[in-house]
């Protein structure tokens, strides 16, 4: 039977029958793919490792029948990510990444952008880079390549980058920030933000690439968090894991 190769990322990997593994993948050519590992349960020799989340690797799959999921015959690891997993909390912040994209992101579809945003991330994230920003980092730049683009690098208004002191306004409805003099009247698609937590906000969109580098103060972070979740869930009527048990009101 025909195999092709393609060049992707693990996003998750779990049991399938007795001794299978069913793996998400995120490629290049053709977007988000499920994959079958055989027997990758039982050992891991064939397959020597390289079905760990956000491991690189270029997969050699087949499908044994139309409708039926490609079966993973050999893959080459390209880069693998280890050091990923040493620490529980940096793990736990890019596996719920990995979560979201298996939930927002259609079979089959190419979506580049976000391949290469991902890349951006784990490369960041392994330099050593403070894992929570990046992460947030990632979701407000994914919001823009998915098509819900929350553009809070500046006032939606006057396009002045938030300096002023006072409150300021973001609009999950549009996805957009207001500056203290341009704000609208108070709505329920609207969350007041100081001037502290609109500049962190800014902070993480600012920088024209997601690299090790990018930081907000940690003392933001939560708050920054709760946002984007709220955006999520304005947007897609759905959430990430970890928000479903830690939501508050912003
Ligand atoms: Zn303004």
């Amino acid at each position: 039977m025909p195999s092709y190769k393609i060049l992707g990322t693990i996003l998750t990997k779990r049991p399938f029958g007795e001794s299978d593994a069913m793996i998400d993948v995120l490629t290049v050519s053709r977007g988000f793919e499920t994959f079958v590992a055989k027997g990758a349960m039982r050992s891991r020799r064939r397959l020597v490792g390289g079905l760990e989340p956000f491991t690189r690797s270029e997969f050699t799959v087949y499908q044994s029948r139309p409708g039926k999921l490609p079966i993973v015959q050999d893959l080459k690891v390209l880069v693998s990510r280890f050091e990923l997993y040493r620490d529980f909390e940096v793990f736990t912040r890019l596996t719920e990444v990995s979560s979201f994209l298996a939930k927002s992101l259609p079979p089959g579809v190419p979506e580049y952008e976000i391949c290469d945003l991902f890349e951006a991330l784990l490369s960041a994230v392994s330099a050593g880079g403070r894992a929570e920003s990046l992460v947030l980092s990632f979701f407000l730049r994914a919001f823009g390549a998915l098509g819900w683009r929350m553009d809070v690098g500046a006032c939606a208004t006057c396009r002045k980058i938030p300096e002023a002191e006072g409150d300021y306004v973001l609009d999950f409805s549009e996805g957009r920030l207001f500056c203290p003099t341009c704000r609208p009247a108070p709505s329920q698609a609207a969350v007041v933000l100081t001037s502290l937590q609109a500049r962190a906000l800014a902070a993480l969109v600012l920088p024209p690439r997601l690299k090790a580098g990018i930081a907000v103060d940690p003392a933001h972070e939560r708050t920054l968090r709760q946002l984007i979740d709220r955006y999520l869930l304005w947007h897609t009527g759905d959430t990430h894991p970890r928000h479903a048990v830690a939501r508050g009101t912003v």
